[in-house]
């Protein structure tokens, strides 16, 4: 066995061969660490017998009972075959019964006794069906909490509860603990091999509970003390040292700023002043003026002699922003680059080289920006939008590329702040909490299916007044071609029946970008009075001319989606309006969209996203930035994130007293959970 029994192989356990291993393997288990930290979704307490004349119709449970006749097996149509046994335990019979298990009459023995365990019914007849037996005394899936696990196919809890236990007693006393010893005592945590031992196979619930708890709280102060090592570390110091003011700027705005802004804008002004690189997350609602927030910055760099790069998820945006900033910065002498896939050779080309010798100040564009190899002659700063699109990972491939500059991350999610602590652990948080003045609100209605007539009028009535609108197709949920076909049928049927004679516009995810591009300016400059569009348009494109959202199946969005839907419109002088269609019959759905009715507040509502949906559906599948966590809760474990903030800042900070084996395997687990993209621990081998 390796020196480290967690890193051998699963094949090393009996029973484990190729194929069994294969399959193992789409568990993403390789080793006897992997199979140990596949944890049971739920527990099955077979642990102690009833008698038969006191069980419930329904009940799962075990019995101990002799076996009174040889299993009787019957046919009762082709390919079905029926196998019944009558035990007793004194107390009362039952009906045992099998279907097309060859082995039962061997097994099964007249005269013996055994201890079964199954789902019991008592009307019509009295039966346990499919139970599981054991001879009592060789228990091994009955007589104890027995674990259940997440499992794919060709896998059987039984054998997969027999693997952990054989890989439990395999590595007994050979489980190196991966929390320092000082924290262990500190926050009063088990040890790992008691942990492991009390989640797959615990004896009460306050085994289970302690293994829960140090299990989860390992979770937590990993990843957090990653992102507080990774904010540490950006404290690097910085090449570009700035020193101009943004004022000239500002005071050629054509708007006053919100105190909001201005804040903002001088905590990142005193960043760009200071000696250490800028690792800074700009959060604020939508429509909250972050884009001038950004120019902001962009201009006191350029004026401070170095360039600045602006990124952006999708090329529609990317194209705004060039647009907004050039509009910034037509009196300021400042030059701007967009740069985007969709280019000719030629033209990026030029642009690539009008950075690279300076006589450009500013390149906006996609991530692919990035990716690819343009180089800068002194960029000072990068600034990525929406970031909430991109994970930990990404962020630090941008500051690890070598530039140094300082980093701007701007996202329009609000999250509550105690999340905020895991997803964006790694940067200083600034926040627009303030909308500009005179926003109005967006009357919001969550309506069902019998209003659709009368929206529809007041929608051409809109149109009619010179207003323009979206209308949200139902979602397919991660079935793009099903999205794309019931998108271009409802543009079609709304075309044909409902809105002829006003132009129609349709947007959706599978459309080039050039193509999403010409169809986001028409409806820009007006030329489209109704845009049908998917969730494409969820992020930041800007037409003060639309007022009117309706979306469908409004039921099946999260809460925060909605928001940031919503936030397409009112942002212009003209009173905004947001229809929510609700398909759902069911009590909840219909309260949850009251929410998006009353609070308009983007905090507000993602935090009722959060509690009522959990944290996998509050970010989306696709847009997370949160990991992976395989036991942690991060709504119910909130009260443990105090804890292992505290812990995990000591242990940045070098507070905590731990050894260089216990230091290094915090390292290790550390690098692993970003798949070793990013180190660590540079410095410490
Ligand atoms: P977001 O934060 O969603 O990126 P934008 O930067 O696109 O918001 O700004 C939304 C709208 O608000 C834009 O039309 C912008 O011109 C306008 N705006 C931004 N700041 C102010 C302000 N202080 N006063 C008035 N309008 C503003
Ligand atoms: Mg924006």
């Amino acid at each position: 066995m390796a020196t480290n029994g967690m890193l051998a192989s699963i094949r090393q356990l009996p029973g484990v061969g190729e194929k069994r291993a294969a399959v193992f393997s789409r568990l993403h288990i390789a080793t006897l660490g992997d199979l140990l930290s596949h944890y049971p979704r739920t527990y099955e307490n077979r642990k102690t017998c009833k008698r038969i004349i006191d069980l419930q119709h329904e009940e799962t449970t075990c019995i101990k009972a002799v076996v009174f006749s040889a299993v009787k097996t019957s046919v009762i149509r082709k390919n079905m075959r029926v196998h019944t046994a009558r035990v007793s335990d004194g107390t009362g019979f039952l009906d045992l019964v099998w279907f097309n298990n060859r082995f039962i009459e061997q097994k099964l023995k007249k005269g013996e006794t055994y201890i079964f365990y199954g789902k019991v019914r008592l009307s019509p007849k009295r039966q346990m069906q499919t139970p599981l037996f054991e001879v009592p005394g060789a228990q091994k899936q009955t007589g104890r909490i027995f674990p259940i696990y997440p499992l794919t196919e060709g896998l059987s809890d039984g054998f997969f509860a027999s693997c952990t236990e054989q890989a439990l007693s395999l590595l007994q006393g050979q489980i190196t603990d991966t929390l320092p010893q000082k924290v262990r005592e500190a926050y009063g945590l088990c040890d790992l091999e008691t942990a492991l031992q009390n989640i797959h196979f615990p004896t009460d619930r306050t085994g289970y509970e302690s293994a829960r708890r140090r299990l989860a709280f390992e979770e937590l102060f990993l990843f957090q003390s990653a992102l507080l090592t990774l904010k540490k570390n950006g404290k690097r110091a910085s090449t570009a040292s700035m020193s101009a003011s943004p004022l000239p700027f500002i005071q050629s705005l054509p708007y006053a700023l919100t105190n909001a802004q201005e804040r903002v804008i001088r905590e990142i002004t005193a960043d760009l002043y200071s000696s250490t690189v800028m690792n800074r997350l700009v959060c604020g609602d939508v429509g909250s003026g972050k884009t001038a927030v950004a120019a902001a910055a962009i201009y006191t760099a350029v004026k401070s002699g170095f360039q600045a790069a602006f990124m952006a998820p999708t090329e529609i945006l990317a194209t705004q922003h060039y647009k907004s900033l050039s509009v910034f910065y037509a009196n300021h002498g400042i030059k701007i680059e967009l740069l985007l896939g969709s280019m000719s050779a030629s033209a990026r080309a030029a642009a690539v080289e009008r950075l690279a010798s300076g006589e450009s100040h500013v390149a906006v564009g996609t991530h692919a920006l990035f990716s690819e190899k343009v180089t800068f002659h002194s960029l000072g700063l990068a600034i990525t939008d929406e970031q909430h699109r991109f994970g930990v990972n990404q962020r630090h491939l941008l500051s690890q590329k070598g530039e140094n500059p300082h980093v701007l991350v701007m996202s329009a999610t609000p999250i509550p702040r105690t999340l905020a602590l895991i997803v964006y652990g790694d940067l200083d948080v600034s926040l627009i909490d303030e909308l500009p003045p005179g926003r109005q609100k967006i009357d919001t209605f969550a309506v069902t299916e019998q209003y659709r007539k009368r929206i529809y009028t007041f929608i051409q009535k809109e149109l009619d007044a010179g207003r323009q609108a979206y209308i949200v197709c139902p979602l397919i949920e991660e079935n793009e071609a099903l999205e794309l076909q019931a998108a271009t049928d409802y543009a079609k049927k709304l075309q044909e029946s409902v809105f002829p004679g006003y132009s129609i516009g349709l947007l959706h995810g599978k459309m080039k970008n050039a193509e999403k591009d010409a169809v986001m300016a028409q409806f820009k400059n007006g030329e489209l009075q109704l845009l049908v569009a998917t969730t494409v348009i969820e992020v930041g494109v800007d037409v003060p001319n639309a007022t009117i959202m309706l979306i469908e199946n409004a039921e099946r969005f999260g809460l925060s989606q909605l928001h940031q839907l919503r936030g397409r419109i009112g942002r212009g002088e003209h009173k905004s309006y947001c229809i929510l269609i609700n398909q759902s019959k069911h009590e909840a759905a219909k309260e949850r969209l009251l929410v998006m009715q009353e609070q308009s507040d983007g905090f507000k509502i993602a935090e009722e996203d959060l509690k009522q949906r959990g944290p996998g559906e509050f970010f989306g599948t696709r847009q997370h930035g949160l990991p992976d966590f395989k036991i942690v809760n991060i709504y119910s474990d909130m009260p443990l994130l105090q804890e292992t903030t505290r812990a995990a800042q000591d242990f940045v900070e070098e507070r905590l007293t731990c050894t260089r084996e216990e230091k290094q395997a915090l390292y290790e687990k550390m690098n692993a959970l970003f798949n070793n993209r990013v180190t660590f621990n540079k410095n410490f081998y």
